[in-house]
């Protein structure tokens, strides 16, 4: 009997099929990913799993037991090669399998250095799944030269716990300051001096022009010419939306897989999830890169699916470990034309009179007012905020 099909077992994957049972969907679900594992946690891999810190079975979402006993099949180890929308089946190893319903929680794949530059040489690393780290992991010795190229979350986090073990770390960010495509030059300046302060050296403004070394990395050559050595190359240069499936069969692909706001693609039956998805929000089409949309936006995709109409409205938060830094943001800043610096620390994003987006660094409270006021749709007078003296839950009242 068809019933509800999911391809990718990531975070929303995950999310999908447990929110269909817990909805009372009887129809059968299988829920189909790539990975010799069940469906665990990527925010570790950047941090605690790659220090070594966590255990693999702690980055589980789930124990595996809970999918038999919540009769969710698993089928792990397969990659689905083909949607066949007029059949209703996909096509996975030669086998075609019928859904009622389809859902595509593909996720995204880490964009590489080209093989031109030196990105398939010995060495060379990204940070997206759990093969990577372990692959990366072993090669964190102390003392060890590491080059991270790209002043992202991903590049930050992995930077700090390098320098946290004892490695000699260089971040490379093309763009003029670390942190650009997704906070104020006010957090990048926390953040960089955060790193210099544990010994990273940061250089912002030019791009990698290539790796050198003969099999195996020993160094690279920026933009402006200098010449770094390098033991290891942890590369974090952002993500691409996996829609690879979904163009193939002729589904709608616009920078992710286009959703409408119940998450509906443009094909009867397919609905789309998580990092692959781009979203209607707020006259504007986005995709969201976070695993608290990748939660939500599957929940709401699960609830439609067993017949709630319910529309996804995304409340974003994010958060990023470094050292002992913690940042977290509320909200998304863009569109922001000033920053209200308040003391403690946080950043207030505003458009006009209108809070947009926080970012709170090693200040719970902000976080918290910040997230509140933000999904209220409240906008605080911006000079109360900048001083230190107001006390923030009073602007909650
Ligand atoms: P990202 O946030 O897109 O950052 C990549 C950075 O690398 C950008 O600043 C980019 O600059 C720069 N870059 C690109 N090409 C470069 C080059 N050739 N040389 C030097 N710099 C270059 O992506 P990411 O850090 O790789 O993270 C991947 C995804 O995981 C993102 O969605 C991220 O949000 C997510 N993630 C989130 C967290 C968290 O929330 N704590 C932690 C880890 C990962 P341009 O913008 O100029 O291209």
């Amino acid at each position: 009997m068809p019933g509800i099909v999911v391809v990718g077992a990531g975070q929303a994957g995950a999310a999908l099929v447990a929110r269909l049972r817990a909805k009372g969907e009887r129809r059968p679900v299988t829920l189909i990913g790539e990975e010799h594992v069940p469906p665990y946690q990527r925010p570790p891999l950047s941090k605690a799993y790659l220090k070594g810190e966590m255990a693999l079975e702690r980055l589980y979402l789930r124990p595996e037991a809970w999918y038999r006993e919540n009769g969710v099949e698993l089928r792990l180890d397969t990659r689905v090669d083909a949607i066949d929308l007029a059949d209703r089946t996909v096509i996975a190893g030669g086998h075609a399998l019928p859904y009622d319903e389809l859902v595509l929680t593909t996720g995204s794949v880490p964009r590489r250095l080209p093989p031109g530059v030196g990105g398939d040489l010995a060495g060379v690393h990204v940070v997206r799944g759990l093969r990577d780290v372990d692959r990366l992991a072993p090669e964190m010795a102390a003392g060890k030269r590491a080059l991270v190229i790209g002043g992202g979350y991903i590049g930050l986090e992995a930077a700090a716990v390098a320098a946290s073990l004892g490695l000699d770390v260089t971040v490379v960010e093309a763009a003029p300051r670390i942190l650009q495509r997704v906070a104020a030059p006010e957090t990048s300046d926390v953040v960089r001096a955060v790193h210099e302060g544990h010994g990273v050296r940061i250089r912002e403004g030019t791009g990698l022009a290539r790796l050198t070394g003969e099999g195996r990395v020993s160094g690279a050559v920026l933009e402006d010419g200098t010449e770094l050595p390098a033991d290891i190359v942890i590369v974090g240069i952002g993500i691409t939306p996996a829609t690879a499936l979904a163009e193939a069969a002729g589904i709608e692909v616009e920078n992710g897989i286009r959703v409408d706001a119940r998450g509906r693609t443009s094909a009867p039956h397919v609905w789309a999830a998580g990092d692959c998805a781009a979203l209607p929000c707020r006259g504007r089409r986005i995709r969201l890169e976070s695993v608290q949309n990748a939660i939500d936006q599957a929940e709401a995709v699960a609830d439609n699916i067993a017949g709630a109409e319910r529309d996804y409205d995304p409340r974003p938060w994010f958060w990023s470990d470094q050292y002992d830094l913690k940042l977290q943001i509320a909200g998304l800043n863009t569109g922001y034309d000033r920053v209200v610096v308040r003391p403690g620390t946080s950043h207030w994003y505003y458009a006009g009179d209108r809070l947009l987006a926080v970012d709170a660094m090693n200040d719970p409270r902000a976080y918290m007012v910040g997230k509140r006021l933000i999904e209220a749709g409240r906008s605080p007078d911006p000079a109360a905020v900048a001083d230190p003296e107001t006390d923030l839950k009073t602007l909650l009242r």
